[in-house]
Formats: structure tokens, sequence, C-alpha cells
């Protein structure tokens, strides 16, 4: 099974519970950090991080003694990574999306594969779990590249050690969080029981919708706001699954980077009870998918 924790926006607790669910997990489990720009489950988690690589892609590089300024390059690439400026040769790497396309079509030979660097993907153990996660190059623009670099090195961490994963998304509904999610046999989605987690919880359930997996809610700081979270649930046929109080210790253990399930007893009973109420939520999707 394989459950992404989303939310809306940053800031409502999707780490805090991921984290906590992976330390109460009842069997294996990979936890992957995917928020690429800005990973902090390892905050929590503390892994041990024994292995690291770079995560490289193609771009092209041209040799323009031997470009004949045919533009079938600048034609084919989507992205305006590649075009000519009357005669002249122009490539933008940090605008490459790693097609390959131009490479292809180039008829004088006047391109060859050349590499950007995208960041590193490090990966461990989080005590009996695995880990693994990406850190984006600063000045990197794109983090969907790195992101499947992270996703190949989880492939490889499963065949050697089956297991569930769970998947701590980045925030809001841009590409990167799509992409995060998608795969995912469950969507668990954090929010907070104000206007603005409403709105947020809103967003996220209709970015997502389409993708056609099982979603569920969990409210952090709940005790805060008002009842209409709750009511939007019921009326879109949300599960909620979980409801994390508002209170001092919480928000202490938080801010000291602990994992709620290590000091609290009462979040770790939570969170049990949590992780037990995911395969059933899971399950049909599964189902159907190994039909
Ligand atoms: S590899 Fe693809 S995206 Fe990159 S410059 Fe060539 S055509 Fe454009
Ligand atoms: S396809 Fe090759 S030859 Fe044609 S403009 Fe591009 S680099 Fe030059």
């Amino acid at each position: 099974m394989r459950v992404a924790i989303a939310s809306g926006k940053g800031g409502t607790g999707k780490t805090t519970v991921t984290a906590s669910l992976a330390r109460v997990w009842p069997g294996p489990l990979t936890a992957v950090d995917m928020d690429v720009e800005e990973p902090n489950l390892h905050l929590f988690l503390k892994p041990e991080l024994a292995h690291s690589e770079q995560a490289l892609m193609e771009v092209p590089e041209a040799d323009e003694s031997l470009c004949t300024a045919c533009g079938a390059c600048s034609e084919i690439c989507q992205f305006k990574a590649i075009s000519l400026l009357g005669e002249t040769l122009l490539v933008f790497p940090e605008m490459c999306h790693g097609c390959g396309g131009c490479l292809m079509v180039c008829p004088a030979g006047a391109l060859h594969p050349a590499s950007r660097h995208l960041g590193e993907v490090l990966w461990g153990r989080a005590d009996s779990a695995g880990f693994v996660m990406g850190r984006l190059r600063v000045g990197e623009a794109m983090s969907p590249p790195l992101m499947r670099a992270v996703n190949r090195r989880l492939q490889a961490m499963l065949t050697e050690e089956p297991g569930d994963v769970l998947v701590d998304a980045p925030p809001g509904v841009s590409c990167p969080a799509v992409s995060a999610v998608s795969g995912a046999d469950l969507v668990l989605l954090v929010t907070e029981p104000t206007p603005f987690g409403l709105f947020d919880l809103r967003l996220a359930h209709q970015a997502f919708t389409p993708l056609g997996m099982p979603m569920a809610v969990v409210i952090n700081r709940a005790g805060l706001g008002d009842e209409k979270v709750h009511d939007y649930c019921r009326r879109s046929g949300l599960p909620l699954l979980a409801e994390i109080p508002f209170d001092a210790e919480a928000a202490s253990a938080y801010a000291q980077g602990q994992v709620l399930t290590d000091v609290l007893p009462t979040m770790r009973d939570l969170f049990k009870d949590l992780a037990a109420a995911l395969p059933a939520l899971a399950k049909p999707l599964r189902e159907a998918s190994h039909a």
C-alpha cells in the first residue's frame, strides 16, 4: 500500500502526520520525502542517511561549427529551451525538460548529450523503516525530474525490501504535488478547522479528484476554528479519519522537532488507530489495480 500525505498549503502538519504514522506503522515500511524543494521529514525521523547520489538530467550541448541552422531542434522543443536567432543557435539548459527530442532530430550531428545537475538523492534507515529523500540544487527550478530520481531509488529499495510506502508530498496543488501523489493507493489530506484550512482542503480535493484515488482527511489543531471542515467532509463523502487536538504539549513537541508519537502516549494510540484504518480505504483501488 502506498499512502501519500498531502495538504493544500504548507504548515498544516502534513510532515508531523507522516512522521507519526511512520513511527507506529505495523509492518515493513519505507518513508519518502518528495518535498525536494524543502525536505524536512528527516528533521523529525532523524534517519541515518548512509547513501547518496547526484541526480543528473540529460540536456543538449551544441557544437556550433556543425550546425546548419536548419531549425529542426527549435521546432520540436516544446519548452523554448533551444532556438535559432537568425542563424545563431541558442541553448538554454535550465529550461530543458530532458526529452531528448532535439538530439534525435538534428540531422547534422551538431547536438550531443550533456548533463544538468538537479540535486541529490539520499537514503538510509529511520529505525526499522527505509527512508529516501531528494534535495533540489539551489537555483534549480524544476523539481519533478529529481522526484523521478527519488522514485527510482524507492523502487530499487522496495525490490530489496518490499513493504508499504508513506509519501510526504510537497504542499499545494502544483505540478510537484500532483506528481507526488500520483500512483498512491490513498491520499490523506491534512488540514486545519479554519476558513483557510477549508479553502485549501477544497483546492486539494478538487485538484486530486481527477487522479481517481481514494482520499481521506486528518484534521490537525482540532479545537481551533469552526465546524466547516467537518461539514465539507460530510457533504463531499470524504472520510474524516482522525483529529489531532490543538494543545500546548503537541505544539511544544512540534517546535522541538519531536515526533508526536514519541513523546505523547495519547498520540501513539491515535496514530495506531489511524494506521489501522487506512488499508480498508485503499483496498478497493488495490483490488482493481490487481484485477
Ligand atoms: S531535450 Fe527536449 S526539452 Fe531539452 S532542449 Fe531538447 S527538445 Fe527541448
Ligand atoms: S537541428 Fe541541429 S543543425 Fe538544425 S538548427 Fe538544431 S542544432 Fe543546428
